[in-house]
């Protein structure tokens, strides 16, 4: 089993084209496995495709980021070719559904009644219908999601709590990466049984820390968010799952614990959470 693992990477950008065997190669000497994430549909096949080429240690996630959900009128199976995503995650590589979610960061700010609250609240409805298809997805395939969301916690809670009590079978594993929410968010997700991931942006302060420094460890993992975010602070190098040792390393000085412990027990929770995660052959 590797010591740390990546539960949310993009290793399709185009950042790594030039050297993905090098990137994969550094990562696997700081024994962490990764699991590159998709963002539409090229991205979810290409996720899948780099996790083909290396034997071990790099797994795959199919999905739909929120903002890569059209905003016009359109037919629900036009917004989402569920069929087409339904095939991939059949793909023994593929351990997760995601990224999908929601994302109101950059809406704006809007009067009520006008034409552009409209498209606002067009561009809302999007997201969930999309949303509500991935759960059917993951559900179907019995996979966890990995959940996106900025600014719309409490839609997405009402949205899986709703799911929850309505789809017989569904037990809700999965992650809500790059966790922004208070603590009250935080505790609705531990009580779906949804566990929440954080980013090296907490080296950088990013984080309200409340939230990590209160939280049951059972439901923590980690993430490199790459190539967004850096663990290291004023330096310019683009992100890599191997700077997952700092990552675990910021946690535990959260925490107060060690970063063996919490390396451990973050790798623990996502083998459990992402369970098809494991070695070949
Ligand atoms: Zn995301
Ligand atoms: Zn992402």
């Amino acid at each position: 089993m590797p010591k740390y693992i990546d539960t949310h990477a993009h290793l399709d950008a185009d950042i790594y084209s030039r050297d993905i065997e090098n990137v994969v190669k550094a990562a696997l000497a700081e024994d962490t496995w990764i699991v590159t994430v998709g963002s539409d549909y090229n991205s979810s096949v290409r996720a899948v495709e780099i996790a083909e080429r290396f034997p071990e240690g790099v797994y795959a996630a199919v999905g739909l980021h929120p903002l890569k959900v059209p905003g016009v009128e359109l037919a629900e199976d036009k917004l989402v070719n569920l069929e087409m995503f339904n095939e991939l995650a059949k793909h023994p590589k593929v351990v997760a559904i995601g990224e999908t979610g929601l994302d109101y960061h950059d809406l704006p700010q809007v009067r009520r009644n006008s034409p552009e609250a409209v498209a606002v609240e067009r561009l809302k409805a999007n997201q969930k219908k999309a949303l509500t298809k991935f759960l059917q997805l993951a559900a179907e395939n019995r996979l966890p999601l990995l959940l996106h969301c900025r600014d719309a916690h409490d839609d997405l809670l009402e949205i899986i709590e709703r799911w929850d009590k309505t789809s017989r079978g569904f037990d809700c594993r999965g992650i809500i990466h790059h966790f922004s929410g208070d603590w009250k968010q935080a505790r609705r997700y531990f009580n779906l049984d949804l566990s929440i991931s954080f980013t090296a942006l907490l080296v950088n302060g990013g984080y309200q820390t409340e939230v990590l420094r209160k939280m049951p460890l059972s439901h923590l993992v980690l993430e490199s968010e790459c190539p967004h975010l850096t663990s290291i602070p004023w330096n310019l190098r683009r992100n890599e799952p191997s700077f997952m040792p700092s990552v675990a390393a910021a946690v535990a000085g959260v925490r107060r614990q060690k970063t063996a412990e919490i390396a451990a027990i973050t790798t623990a929770n996502a083998l459990r959470i992402l369970n098809r995660l494991r070695p070949q052959g």
